[in-house]
């Protein structure tokens, strides 16, 4: 398996770009350590031998971490996240590290400092983001599970348009320990996969309490894999966002998408509902103020001296600005790309002294409303039902220059990550061009097992 990995790699990396780094000849010595455990008559784990490769934004100890930043290019972290600490117990193959927007930040994996990843499934078009090197490692048959991370739909939206299937936990359901923050009140590590299964059995064994993240939930772990064995939505009450599904920001193959979806929860069973929902005009607005002002808190570390990249200051820019002051500039300056800046500058004007009640203020009461909405929807039903993103993968290039345009790719996945709420896109077809679409399920806290059901009803 191993070998084929490797094979494999070597066959699709020339085009599809996905990984950053991967464990290369290594691969070869982990699966043997792990055959000659099998040997020695050792019980495995869950993932014995099973090719996961992980986004780079979680920390490896064998492999460097860096966030596709040029800031980041040279850290090597000292300890694994959590997450990657049990796909190591789990006895998992640790194949490599994704590409993926700078710190997370995209919709499109253009922004990497390592250039573009291509979609598998028409190279010149965007994997999505900021996961998409971890979609199109699935897509491309390099690995069957990948991990990726969520802050306003980097798993979802990528896992749409690359065709497979991927996850967003609750939020505190999954550890962000070693898990570089973007916005840490969004942010979540999640399962890809070719199906429901997949995410499944990979969600199985990345969930539950951990004392190194405040904000992990001590809740027990449902048995996700034997959720599925016994899949049946007879029943069921899956809503769908009106607003949404007959809006402008949709396009025509997404929500014909969606049409069909709801005729195969119709046809198993299932009662769809319209549920109303009075915010979702600002989902948008909400995320794109909460989530830069916590990276432009978070990414305050990476300054030259404490973390990251440090610039060479010359004796003129040293006098200038004070040795201090310059060297931070300058290592911010060359370190993080143009959308990473940008963010910065965003949300530190919104948290600044004068604006932060008119804009982060606000930003965190209109986001206790939309969960609200959610709050009232889930007292009618047991789920939502609706598009992942307004189209398929566009062509490499499109957005990449119009922040807002790429804003928009999130319309109907942030919502999840401000109410905390679990979330999965499933394949759902293709466009005439023979693009995958997808669609969303959205379930109430906690309730991954009840969403991956009816999922792998779908499916
Ligand atoms: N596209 C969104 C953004 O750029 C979501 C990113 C994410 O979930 N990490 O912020």
């Amino acid at each position: 398996v191993a070998r084929a990995v490797l094979d494999r790699a070597a066959a699709t990396e020339p085009t599809i770009a996905a990984f950053t780094c991967t464990a290369g000849e290594q691969l070869l010595d982990q699966a043997a350590a792990i055959d000659r455990r099998r040997s020695a008559g050792e019980t495995l784990g869950p993932l014995a031998g099973i090719p996961v490769a992980v986004k780079d934004v979680l920390c490896t100890t064998d492999m460097p971490t860096t966030c596709s930043s040029r800031m980041l290019k040279n850290f090597q972290p000292p300890y694994d996240a959590t997450v990657v600490a049990k796909l190591r117990a789990a006895d998992a193959l640790l194949v490599g590290k994704t590409n993926m927007d700078e710190f997370a930040m995209g919709a499109s994996t253009e922004n990497s400092a390592f250039g573009v990843t291509r979609n598998p499934w028409n190279t010149d078009c965007t994997p999505g983001g900021s996961s998409g090197g971890a979609a199109a490692v699935v897509a491309a048959s390099n690995v069957p599970l990948s991990l990726g991370s969520d802050t306003g739909g980097s798993i979802r939206q990528p896992a749409a348009f690359c065709g497979v299937t991927g996850l967003k936990p609750t939020y505190g359901r999954v550890s962000r320990f070693g898990l570089v923050a973007f916005a840490s009140s969004l942010d979540q590590v999640g399962p890809l996969g070719w199906d429901v299964a997949d995410n499944a059995l990979l969600l199985s064994q990345i969930a539950g309490f951990d004392q190194r993240d405040s904000t992990s939930l001590d809740a027990p772990v449902d048995d996700y894999l034997a959720a599925i064995a016994n899949a049946d939505v007879r029943g069921l009450k899956i809503g769908v966002i009106r607003d949404q599904l007959d809006g402008d920001g949709l396009a025509d193959p997404a929500r014909h998408a969606v049409q069909q979806a709801i005729e195969v929860f119709t046809a198993a069973g299932a009662t769809i509902v319209d549920v109303q929902f009075q915010q979702t005009k600002y989902w948008v607005p909400t995320y794109y103020i909460i989530a830069p002002c916590e990276a432009s808190s978070n990414l305050s570390r990476y300054d030259g001296a404490h973390y990251g990249h440090r610039a060479e200051v010359s004796s003129e820019e040293a006098q200038q600005h004070g040795p201090l002051v310059a060297t931070y500039c300058k290592s911010r300056e060359e370190g993080f790309g143009a959308e990473v800046k940008r963010r910065i500058m965003l949300g530190t004007y919104s948290l600044s002294a004068g604006y932060s009640d008119r804009y982060y203020s606000k930003a965190l009461r209109v986001r206790r409303l939309i969960r609200g909405d959610y709050d009232a929807a889930f007292e009618q039903v047991d789920l939502l039902l609706g598009p992942v993103t307004p189209t398929a993968a566009f062509p490499l290039g499109d957005k990449v220059d119009d922040p807002l345009q790429m804003y928009l790719c999130d319309l109907f996945t942030v919502g999840a990550n401000l109410a905390g709420l679990p979330a999965i896109s499933l394949p759902a077809g293709h466009t005439d061009a023979g693009l995958p679409l997808g669609v969303q399920l959205q379930a109430p806290p906690l309730r991954e097992a009840a969403m991956l059901r009816a999922g792998t009803v779908f499916q």
